[in-house]
């Protein structure tokens, strides 16, 4: 093995109101994906830990929703320059949670900072109410109420821990909720430091707890009578879970799930611009784990050879290995399993036509031991294959020819996913007809950032519902309450 990795890692615990516990009902082996050795043991929560959790976090939320909402909002600031004052100790623990190559695991902290940030400044400035009705016909007064739910349980996946935190705590603590975090087991460690800052924010025990575990501390925070509220972030399969085990309580669940999102290239785009973009996209972000990114790559058939020539080379030239040096692009995946996964997708793929340009095999010589597939791109995959409609999660991009606009929105929504959409061409008016026309929850034109702290993100369909970002991302943390006075 010949990447080092000799960071002291923090010690996991269970961060339950003042307390911190060192052990819950099992332990994980935490895995370092980058060089596939064990180093770290952690504690799983059971449900009696959840409970403990949850209980805290009930307790604390009368102080919490009382606390001045200026105070919150201080708090949340100190907050964002605390994690900013952190990066580096973030960028390291991001890069030992999932192996994150180093370039954006700091740009990661940066965007968390700014959604704490973001939900800060929205503390004190809530519209918490609206008149409804001044004088109505039996001389009555009306008007709503924002309400904080309660406690809120937020269970979030492995493939970017921190921003996960910061794109679901901050919204709710400013709207004076308290929360109860259940990280993946894969990624434990941002949290153990984001607790931490939590505290030194001035943020009160018991408001923001931590209960690393696996689907059993999931389940039980789904299932507690006095978690109001579920924001949950990762694949369809746990999520159908989560909403059938909510449903017994009558929870509203907010899911942000998988996507298999469509990126349209025509023949009038700047195809260098776009061949830049939909490759580092489709790869450097996180080697294909994320759930916004741009997997289905549309070709205008005009351009379709040398388009795909062109993204072939750009991927051939990603560095993939070591997340911890600065000109890696690409690190690995986040297991065994997920190798796997992508071994066998790129082989089913294969068998039903598609060809592959780019990658296409497992990283030997120095980085056999971590867990590295380079970029692979597969062409002239099938619409109707596996690979053009299910969720690879790693560093796989599969391309389809397309005709016209129409064959192109065809393909595009072809799909029961409904995250992420992406075009490339020069014509405004196509753009702007396209954008009405595809189902998702956003839209990428020429090229922007996804999951900007200003608009909301979210998707529909098998990618899930509600948003977080803007103001609709917090106001996923109210329930409405009508109020009138009559006469009487
Ligand atoms: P997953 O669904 O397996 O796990 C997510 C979390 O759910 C983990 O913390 C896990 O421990 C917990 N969990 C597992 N079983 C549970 C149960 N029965 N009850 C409650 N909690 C349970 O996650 P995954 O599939 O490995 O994550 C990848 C998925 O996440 C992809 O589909 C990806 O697209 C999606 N994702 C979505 C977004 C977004 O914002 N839309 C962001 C990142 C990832």
């Amino acid at each position: 093995m010949s990447i080092a990795t000799d960071h002291a890692l923090p010690e996991v615990t269970l961060r339950i109101g003042s307390e911190s516990r060192s052990i819950g009902v099992a332990f994980h082996e935490h895995v370092n994906p980058a060089t596939g050795q064990r180093d770290a043991r952690v504690p799983l929560a059971g449900s009696a830990d959840v409970d403990d959790a949850v209980q805290a976090a009930h307790q604390a939320f009368s102080l919490w929703r009382t606390t001045p909402a200026r105070q919150r909002g201080r708090a949340l600031l100190k907050l964002a320059d605390l994690v900013e004052e952190h990066a580096g100790e973030f960028a390291a623990l991001a890069i030992a949670d999932n192996g994150t190559p180093q370039a954006t695991a700091h740009a990661s902290v940066a965007a968390a900072a700014e959604w704490i940030r973001y939900y800060g400044g929205w503390a004190d400035k809530l519209p918490l109410g609206r008149i409804t009705s001044v004088v109505s016909a039996g001389g009555s007064f009306g008007h709503t109420l924002r309400q904080p739910y309660g406690v809120i349980g937020a269970i979030i996946t492995w493939n970017a821990p921190l921003m996960s935190l910061a794109m679901k705590v901050p919204a709710a603590l400013a709207a004076g909720n308290t929360v109860v975090v259940k990280p993946s087991e894969l990624t434990p460690f941002s949290a153990m430091l984001f607790a931490d800052l939590v505290r030194a924010a001035g943020i009160p025990d018991g408001v923001f707890n931590v209960v690393p575990g696996g689907a059993e501390a999931g389940a039980a925070l789904v299932d507690h009578p006095l978690v109001k509220k579920v924001t949950f972030t990762g694949g369809p399969e746990t999520a159908r879970k989560i909403t059938a085990a909510a449903a017994r309580t009558f929870k509203p669940v907010l899911l942000e799930l998988g996507g298999k999102s469509a990126n349209l290239v025509f023949a009038d785009a700047d195809l260098d611009a776009a061949a830049r973009h939909s490759t580092f996209m489709a790869f450097g972000v996180m080697s294909g784990q994320a759930c916004a990114l741009p997997t289905r790559l549309l070709v205008q058939d005009s351009i379709y050879d040398a388009f795909v020539a062109k993204v072939a080379d750009i991927a051939a030239s990603f560095k993939v290995g070591n997340p911890e040096e600065a000109d890696t692009v690409c690190g690995p995946v986040i297991n065994q399993g997920a190798i796997d996964r992508v071994e066998a997708m790129v082989a089913r793929a294969q068998e039903e036509g598609a060809r592959v340009v780019a990658g296409g095999a497992r990283a030997g010589g120095e980085l056999a031991e971590g867990f590295y597939y380079p970029p692979t791109i597969l062409a002239d995959v099938d619409p109707s294959s596996e690979l053009a409609h299910k969720e690879v999660f790693g560093p796989v991009l599969a391309v389809i020819r397309f005709t016209d606009e129409a064959h192109a929105l065809a393909l595009a929504n072809d799909t029961d996913y409904g995250l992420s959409g992406y075009i490339w061409t020069s014509d405004a008016r196509r753009a702007i007809r396209l954008t009405e026309q595809l189902e998702t929850g956003e839209v990428v034109v020429n090229g922007a950032p996804n999951a900007v702290t200003e608009r909301p993100f979210g998707g529909i369909g098998h990618s899930g519902n509600g948003n977080e970002g803007g103001l609709e991302g917090l106001e996923e943390f109210f329930w409405t309450k009508s109020v009138a006075y009559g006469d009487g």
